[in-house]
């Protein structure tokens, strides 16, 4: 087990803590459907990237045709 050479400090320590918070992220709205999204990522409400329909929706795929 590694043994550390030299006490740290609880101002050291809280020191190094000071960064570790998490921040926000940054969306913005789906051209499509205005929803909010990553950036970059396709808009999981609609299925979009880019302008164009990238994922089919549940609500859109007909269940019959596949039977068939
Ligand atoms: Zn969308």
């Amino acid at each position: 087990m590694a043994v550390q050479q030299n006490k740290v400090s609880k101002s050291r320590r809280n020191m190094r803590r000071a960064h570790d918070a998490l921040t926000g992220g940054n969306p913005n709205e789906c051209t499509n459907c205005g929803e909010l999204k990553r950036p970059h990522h396709v808009c999981p409400s609609c299925g979009h990237y880019a302008d164009r329909e990238v994922i089919a929706q549940a609500d859109e795929i007909d269940l019959e045709d596949d039977a068939a």
